[in-house]
């Protein structure tokens, strides 16, 4: 399939399906759960979904710069972010990789149709860096495991059928060695599920304890005690994609910025004018053409079946330290309107930089805090000693 075509296919069905929302959810915020469901639910209908996946499990097996114009195309028409990202490109992969027939025959459908929708049960209270300190544990009782213990951060864990979780299956073990990769359906008997408020006043992630949960050895991905391994080629597996719609999402931002900066006033003057607000500009500016070139490059590098170095750690904390300072220039050229509530008028065309602001606290935090791509970029690629 020509790309230009595909690329022209998948931009008129994003636009035309993010007007239908627009009408039929008006006013709804795009972070709705709701409404992101409805529209990954149409994605998936219309057969967005499992672009890279082999056909005989259903999927297009498309190359990956198709993949990545879907994704473009997607932020650029501004389609909300589905509810389940964690199946289709986490847990998906892995068991193409790592599944046994039987489990992909089973798991693989329900993902590409979002009937299933899946969340990730790796961190604990006392294990989020360090996760191999992991303390959930499963005892093998006939054909099934026995689970006890908890999971925190847990996003989408209050809407999700089905968990993919980290569990200590032999303690005596060095803390790698031990643990294993269970497929936890949510409604078996002995899970609870307790949400958590986040400050963007959102609620997409929860606490989940397992008391005595039962689940079948069946549900095992791989081999026991073999679990580090998988968790770690799963991390893997959106690496060279993961970026593309941050950036896009980041560089028109960044546009809409520049026309706030023309339209908002400072002392009578327009606030482009103003010296700060312009060096920051730059500066983002700046951040996202940096950021363009090392996302081609990795892509490329996807392309060319290369495996993803270190170097992901760079772009990580690059984005997510440059997004952090964009929107916190957003709110400072907002000035006092930055504070404001949703329920002021005024403030209700530009809230979504207030709420964007919060939500970027969490980027230098998941999928490995600032400090730890600190780490492995010391170690690693500069190769500093430890
Ligand atoms: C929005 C969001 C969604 C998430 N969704 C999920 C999910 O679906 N499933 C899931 O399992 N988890 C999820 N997480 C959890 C996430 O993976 C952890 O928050 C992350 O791994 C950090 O762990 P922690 O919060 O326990 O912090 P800690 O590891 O306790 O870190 C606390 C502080 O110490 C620093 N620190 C820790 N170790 C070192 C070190 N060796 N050197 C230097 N500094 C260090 C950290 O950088 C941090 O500043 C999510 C987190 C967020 C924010």
């Amino acid at each position: 399939m020509d790309l230009h075509a595909f690329r022209a296919e998948a931009r008129s069905w994003l636009t035309a399906e993010v007007a239908r929302l627009r009408v039929e959810f008006r006013g709804v915020p795009f972070t709705d759960l709701v409404l992101r469901r409805t529209f990954e639910d149409r994605l998936c209908g219309a057969g967005w979904s499992g672009l890279g996946w082999p056909a005989e499990v259903g999927g297009r097996g498309l190359p990956i710069e198709f993949i990545a114009a879907f994704l473009e195309e997607s932020a650029r028409a501004g389609a909300p972010k589905g509810v389940n990202l964690i199946g289709h490109g986490i847990l998906g992969p892995t068991l193409l990789l790592s599944g046994t027939e039987e489990q992909k025959q089973r798991f693989l459908p329900g993902i590409l149709s979002n009937t299933a929708v899946w969340c990730q049960g790796y961190s604990e209270p006392d294990a989020g860096s360090d996760l191999a300190s992991l303390r959930s544990r499963a005892e093998r009782d006939g054909d099934d495991y026995v689970v006890d213990g908890q999971k925190i951060w847990t996003s989408f864990a209050h809407i999700a059928d089905w968990c993919f979780l980290l569990v200590r299956t032999d303690p005596a073990a060095p803390k790698h060695k031990g643990i294993s990769f269970l497929l936890v359906d949510m409604k078996s008997p002995g899970i609870t599920v307790r949400p958590i408020r986040q400050m963007d006043g959102g609620q997409e992630f929860n606490e989940v304890f397992f008391d005595r949960v039962r689940v079948p050895v069946a549900n095992r991905v791989g081999a026991e005690n073999a679990g580090w391994g998988l968790a770690m080629a799963a991390a893997s597996f959106e690496r060279a994609t993961y970026f593309i719609p941050r950036l896009v999402q980041m560089e028109e931002e960044l546009r809409d910025l520049v026309a706030e900066s023309r339209e908002i006033r400072r002392n009578g003057r327009p606030a482009c004018e103003d010296p700060l607000i312009r060096d920051g500009l730059a500066r983002s500016f700046l951040d996202v053409q940096a950021l363009k070139l090392h996302a081609r490059a990795m892509l490329a590098a996807a392309a060319r079946h290369e495996q993803p170095g270190p170097e992901g750690s760079f772009i990580k904390l690059l984005w997510s330290e440059s997004h952090q300072r964009l929107l916190e220039l957003a709110l400072a050229l907002l000035g006092p309107e930055a504070v404001l509530g949703p329920e002021e008028p005024t403030a209700q065309r530009r809230r979504h930089w207030q709420y964007d602001h919060l939500w970027s606290r969490a980027e230098t935090i998941l999928a490995g805090t600032s400090e730890i791509q600190r780490n492995i970029i010391g170690e690693r690629v500069l190769g500093l000693p430890r």
